[in-house]
């Protein structure tokens, strides 16, 4: 047995097996680059869904880390600590908002934003006790917990974990007459991605965005975007969510919030709406902890210099022009999204989503499928250009059935 058997083998002995991994077994990573425990190196093609948009072991976040390891790492929001009004504030100010609530995970974030959203109705809008509804869109993903997973429409999402909780409304993405049918009184919500990842890069039609935005203010309805994948540079914008010119009233931030290196999550509002929390309604013994604090406050000087959005935007170009040229040519059928990032669409003929990854693997490009037919790219925005280049000529080679 290969050393990458071994591993296999003995990680689907002890694992559940709620994911299907590509079959490598990674050792270490730099950049794009990953090299695996036999010494082969992939391309990463698909930077932990986002979260390493800055590249594998950044100088930056890695130097940022290290130095804050050795001072704290852990208070609890018990105390205060050094780095936390930092933080907040930096953070908030990116936003062009004014308060912060950290988390972890980006599940937590959106779970934290789903009570923010019912609280500030009950408390901010005078919805009746135990009436507040939220309006989601179908082909949602923003999560894993039991509340979260109640709202999605995915089968494999949702089928034995109920019973499901109550209160959500999902109406299909980019319709806005159906949006405005389903807004209520008792409608405290709107939460949508900004373009839909996990359903496969879904870039809403132009206007969409601004009208949820128009709706939302028109009937006092809180708009949330869940930027945990498309924001922090990934389009070519800080936020997706820009790209319509459009402020939601939340953001939910996490993934590359952290660099790859800590999880971080968190969600980003206005006065009024935070502004809506007690001591003891909500919290997380991690959340805002200091390690994350240094590491998303390294995170958000990065951005700060927008070099990384021009990134994403120039490079971003060049791979819709590349990957559009695939388009009508039997192979491809269709490709989607915005900066660097893209959804391509296989056509069944050529194989599914799965097989195209595995074949990518094996000449040493990394990506993800996503709905049978449909494989994700979205590298690292540090990658350079050339190895851009020859990820898309492996693509071109599997396509073409080389
Ligand atoms: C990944 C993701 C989440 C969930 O984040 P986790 O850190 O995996 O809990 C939520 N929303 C969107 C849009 C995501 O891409």
């Amino acid at each position: 047995m290969s050393a990458t058997e071994r591993a296999i083998a003995s990680a689907e002995a002890h694992s559940a097996h709620n994911y299907h991994p590509l079959p490598v077994v990674v050792a270490s990573a730099d950049g794009s680059w990953m090299t695996d425990v036999e010494g082969r190196r992939y391309l990463d093609m698909l930077a932990g869904y986002s979260a390493l948009n800055f590249g594998h072991g950044n100088r930056r976040l890695i130097d940022a880390a290290k130095a804050q390891l050795e001072r704290v790492t852990l208070t609890s929001r018990a105390f205060f600590h050094d780095r936390f009004a930092e933080f907040c504030t930096q953070l908030a100010e990116m936003c062009g908002m004014e308060m912060v609530l950290p988390m972890n995970t980006g599940a937590e974030a959106v779970e934290t934003a789903v009570k923010t959203a019912r609280k500030w109705g009950y408390k901010v809008k005078g919805v009746p006790p135990g009436q507040a509804k939220i309006v989601v869109a179908a082909n949602n993903f923003h999560g894993r917990t039991t509340t979260i997973i109640s709202f999605s429409t995915d089968p494999e999402a949702r089928a034995d974990f109920g019973p499901y909780t109550p209160g959500f409304e999902i109406v299909p993405y980019g319709d806005l007459t159906a949006l405005e049918h389903a807004v209520s009184a008792n409608t405290v919500a709107v939460m949508l991605e900004p373009i839909q990842g996990e359903a496969g890069v879904l870039v809403p039609p132009p206007g969409y965005l601004a009208g949820v935005r128009e709706l939302t203010r028109e009937r006092n309805v809180l708009f949330i975007a869940d930027e945990i994948q498309s924001g922090l540079g990934r389009t070519g914008r800080t936020f997706a969510c820009e790209h319509e010119g459009v402020v939601p009233d939340m953001y939910i931030l996490g993934k590359a919030l952290g660099g790859g290196v800590v999880p971080v999550s968190a969600v980003v509002s206005s006065d009024e709406v935070l502004g809506v929390y007690r001591p003891g309604e909500h919290g997380s013994t991690f959340g805002g902890n200091p390690l994350a604090c240094a590491v998303a406050l390294e995170v958000i000087a990065m951005l700060r210099s927008g070099e990384f959005q021009q990134r994403a935007t120039e490079l971003g170009e060049h791979l819709h022009h590349e990957l559009g040229l695939l388009v009508g040519g039997g192979a491809v059928e269709a490709v989607r999204g915005r900066g660097l990032w893209a959804g391509v669409d296989i056509a069944p003929s050529h194989g599914t989503g799965r097989e195209i990854s595995e074949k990518l693997m094996d000449r040493g490009v990394l990506v993800k499928d996503t709905h049978g037919s449909t494989i994700r790219i979205a590298p690292p925005l540090v990658i350079s250009k050339e190895d851009l280049d020859w990820g898309l000529d492996q693509l071109r080679g599997v396509l073409a059935g080389e």
